[in-house]
């Protein structure tokens, strides 16, 4: 059953299929070609295209001439006619990106988390931030189509709500979409920070055959998004991709779960530190106080990493083998082509990690005979989840998708 949304789609069905169609021609589509590519009927294409037109989505480019009969006019995305915007709400860090309709970054911030334990604050913070946001692009409001928030899960989507994420302290049952719908105005969406991650690489995914993939989220948590045969998956309740809690062989320090061999506490901040504190790298009085010391102690064990200092090695390549031998489980579980990690984490430790990563993953495939699973890194940057909102706003609008309708916000 579908929710009801105060973000709608851009007109109705058939409506997303044309301009989904258009969106994806760079070069422009001919009516022609759309009644090809749509199955929709000659009639129906030129009302709707007739509208998109009107409405200022779509705009008549150059004529193409190809064989007989009289030139074809091509149509095109008008690509700054709407915008998303994207917050990601990290523990540490508040990312904000505006896109326009091709996806294109058009402006981007990023912001201090203000006081962690206050979320009254944080929303009325992120609302600012957006307020500033819209501001210095110059953009009107009414082009724009929503917010959409990727949050540290888990989520109560329906409600729009966090449900005590492991590392936000104080926000055990924090509202976020209704009290920054009434702050903006806006429509807003809300997704796990993960599924947003993955929703971000299938918009930037040129290939033309269905995608199959894990993102694998390195930050202060660890976490899955899971795009199958083209489709965003999010589970039962939106909460898919809880990998943090797979075993490990090492005996790390207590996970919230209440076990002590959690993949995820293996490769949290403070695990890691310690390590480094115990290996010499850090004084025995490391300042661990705040999320912001913590980050930037990781940012240096990785550069240590990276300059071939063998304690730092040692550290960040046994996290890495450990997190290699869980993610095999989930290439395996899900029969992905591609493995993509990204996140805040991963920056500092693409260089050194990526290739026992491949080995890790690659050694454990189950079904390399028949195909073979790429590992990579994302070329989104540190701004992946910020983008993932944005792309929610930008699915749930454009895309004929029945999986964009799912998330909305009811006022
Ligand atoms: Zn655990």
């Amino acid at each position: 059953m579908q929710r009801g949304t105060n973000l709608g789609r851009l007109g109705g069905y058939n409506q997303a299929v044309i301009l989904d169609a258009i969106r994806r021609a760079h070069e422009g589509v001919a009516r022609v070609e759309l009644v090809e590519l749509t199955g929709l009927s000659p009639q129906t294409i030129s009302n709707v295209v007739r509208r998109l037109v009107d409405e200022g989505l779509v705009r008549e480019d150059r004529k193409a001439v190809s064989g007989p009969g009289k030139p074809r006019t091509l149509l095109k995305l008008e690509v700054s006619s709407r915008f998303a915007i994207g917050i990601h709400l990290d523990p540490a860090l508040m990312t904000l990106v505006m896109l326009r309709l091709d996806g294109e970054v058009v402006a981007s911030a990023r912001h201090e988390m203000p006081v962690v334990g206050q979320p009254d604050r944080t929303v009325e913070a992120m609302a600012d931030r957006v307020r500033e946001l819209i501001a210095e692009t110059g953009v009107a409001r009414e082009k724009i189509l929503g917010i959409g928030v990727a949050a540290p899960g888990p989520i109560d989507e329906p409600r729009g709500i966090v449900v005590g994420p492991p590392m936000l302290h104080g926000w055990e049952r924090v509202s976020l979409r209704e009290p920054l719908h009434k702050l903006t105005g806006l429509p807003v969406l809300l997704d796990k920070d993960v599924t947003a991650a993955a929703v971000a690489e299938l918009w930037a995914s040129e290939r033309t055959t269905p995608e199959n993939f894990a993102f694998i989220y390195l930050g202060t948590g660890l976490g899955a998004g899971v795009v199958l045969q083209g489709e965003v998956l999010r589970g039962s309740s939106n909460n898919i991709g809880e990998i943090g809690h797979y075993p490990t062989q090492l005996e790390v320090p207590e996970c919230y779960c209440g076990r002590r061999n959690c993949v995820g506490m293996a490769l949290a901040f403070r695990t890691l530190i310690q390590q480094g504190i115990d290996a010499g790298l850090f004084p025995q009085d490391q300042d661990l106080s705040g999320l912001a010391e913590t980050t930037a102690a990781v940012s240096r064990l990785c550069m240590m990493a990276k300059d071939g200092r063998p304690e730092a090695v040692q550290i960040c390549d046994r996290a890495a083998g450990q997190l290699g031998a869980a993610v095999a489980h989930v290439a395996n579980l899900l029969d992905v082509e591609r493995i993509i990690f990204g996140g805040p984490l991963w920056d500092g430790l693409v260089d050194f990690a990526l290739p026992r990563l491949r080995r890790e993953i690659q050694d454990r495939f189950v079904a390399h005979a028949i195909h073979g699973v790429v590992v990579e890194g994302s070329g989104l940057g540190h701004q992946v989840g910020a983008l993932g909102g944005a792309c929610l706003v930008l699915d749930h609008a454009l895309s004929p998708k029945a999986s964009g309708l799912l998330l909305g916000s009811r006022t």
